[in-house]
Parts: structure tokens; C-alpha cells; sequence
């Protein structure tokens, strides 16, 4: 998000900047979906679920020992959010769009 945003991320509210979010997307007709804060989308490999342990946040880079894919921390991480959160939505998600894209 700061690459995205800037500077504007780093001087407003985390609050806020969520607000805007949910505006911008409101008003593109989009959805803001929102995970649980705790839900160990790090530590959860894309390809086959497994849950590591225990992750040191020195690693960015970490093999799967279920499936021995090779997962990159914050790649990997957004791909389990972006699953969590269409798996939360009724319907059809498989047309769904970001409200912004990166
Ligand atoms: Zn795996």
C-alpha cells in the first residue's frame, strides 16, 4: 500500500485510509472485503493449505514441507487473502474485480 499511496498511507489514520478505500469502492460499485486480522494467511501455503507453525519475519522466502512449493512471504500471503475473502462472498465470485488495482 505505500508503494501505491505514497505518502498519503504514512500521514492519515490506517482508519481513515479504510474508509476511503470502502468510498472508492462504493462508488465503482465494488466490494471491500475485510479477513479476520489473525487469520495466519503467512504462514498458509497457496497450493495445498498446509499451516506452518511458525514463521520468522526475517524469512521472506519459505519451501512448503507438504507440498515443496516455494512459496514468497508477501506474494504467497496476499494470494491466501484474496482466497479467504472470495470464499466469504455468496454467489459467483469468479467475475469479481478489485476495486483498485495494483
Ligand atoms: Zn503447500
Amino acid at each position: 500500500m505505500q508503494r501505491l499511496w505514497g505518502r498519503k498511507i504514512s500521514d492519515l489514520a490506517f482508519g481513515e485510509f479504510l474508509q476511503i478505500l470502502e468510498w472508492v469502492a462504493k462508488k465503482k460499485n465494488k466490494l471491500v472485503i475485510f479477513i479476520d486480522q489473525w487469520y495466519p494467511s503467512t504462514k498458509t501455503c497457496f497450493n495445498c493449505g498446509h499451516v506452518l507453525e511458525n514463521i520468522d519475519l526475517s524469512v521472506r522466502e519459505w519451501r512448503c514441507p507438504s507440498c515443496q512449493s516455494v512459496n514468497g512471504r508477501d506474494e504467497n500471503a496476499s494470494k491466501v487473502i484474496c482466497a479467504v475473502g472470495a470464499s466469504t462472498l455468496p454467489g459467483d465470485v469468479s467475475r469479481a474485480t478489485p476495486a483498485i488495482a495494483v
